[in-house]
């Protein structure tokens, strides 16, 4: 009796299984049922967008003084010009971007990694239709930070983003080398200083162009810093793309 109990327990798992599977999906967000994505169209319409910003760093300028009459460039990027070519990002960090980027990041709720994907790639088409060929690099972890976190976000990101574009993956190519401080603590002087000389280049960069990407970027610090070690080992473009900007106060 106690067996053909325990064999019907693990029949129903089994049909459980199979039947969730093909049954529509709760939307994450507004629990909204019939989905066929994991956030449903509604609440996608929903995510901040972004305001035109500089076209480099993307950040909003916020006097025309700095910026020439073709060109919206912001102070920053003409008085020190990143190495990066341009940054895109698909939306602004604001709710709910914060907490299901902090879900994705520090409590290992991985599953968000491919709606946010998934919302954000028309932005990422969008920006990067120019480009025939590209090879994902997200934004490596230092070692001792994936104790603390399993996974590393940004590379669920790329991963998603690659399904979706075409374009490879490389996660060997850059490694981070030394622990820094939490971004999202610094000043803009002392993202520049905190990143810099933190990665490394552990090959020989592909010829096609470069897209470093992150969840969130706020002055680019760290795509910069990337990309200037890159262009060093002698990659031809460096891109940047994270799903949200926050902005610098
Ligand atoms: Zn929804
Ligand atoms: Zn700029």
């Amino acid at each position: 009796m106690e067996d053909m109990i325990k064999r019907l327990n693990k029949l129903s798992t089994f049909i459980r299984l199979k039947v969730d599977s093909h049954l529509p999906r709760h939307c994450l967000l507004c629990l909204d049922t019939g989905q066929t994505t994991s956030i449903c169209s509604a609440c996608r319409d929903d995510f901040p967008s972004t305001v035109n910003g500089c076209e480099i760093c993307g950040q909003s300028i916020k006097t025309q003084l700095y910026s020439t009459q073709r060109n919206q460039i912001c102070g920053h990027c003409l008085t020190r010009p990143p190495a990066f070519s341009k940054a895109v990002f698909a939306f602004d960090y604001r709710f709910p971007l914060p907490s299901i980027i902090r879900q994705l990041k520090y409590h290992e709720r991985g599953y968000w990694a491919k709606p946010l994907a998934q919302a954000a790639y028309s932005h990422f088409q969008q920006a990067f239709s120019q480009l025939n060929q590209a090879v994902l690099v997200p934004v490596p972890m230092h070692s001792s930070q994936y104790y603390s976190r399993r996974d590393n976000h940004a590379q669920l990101l790329a991963k998603h983003l690659a399904l979706y574009s075409g374009f490879p993956v490389n996660t060997k190519l850059v490694a981070k080398t030394r622990a820094t401080p939490r971004q999202a603590e610094l000043t803009a002087k002392m993202r520049r200083r905190n990143v810099r000389n933190s990665f490394a280049i552990n090959m020989t960069p592909p010829e096609s162009p470069i897209i470093i990407i992150d969840d969130v970027m706020t002055t680019g610090s760290t795509i910069d810093a990337i990309a200037v070690q890159l262009l060093k080992a002698g990659a031809t473009e460096v891109f940047g793309f994270s799903v949200a900007r926050r902005s610098v106060e």
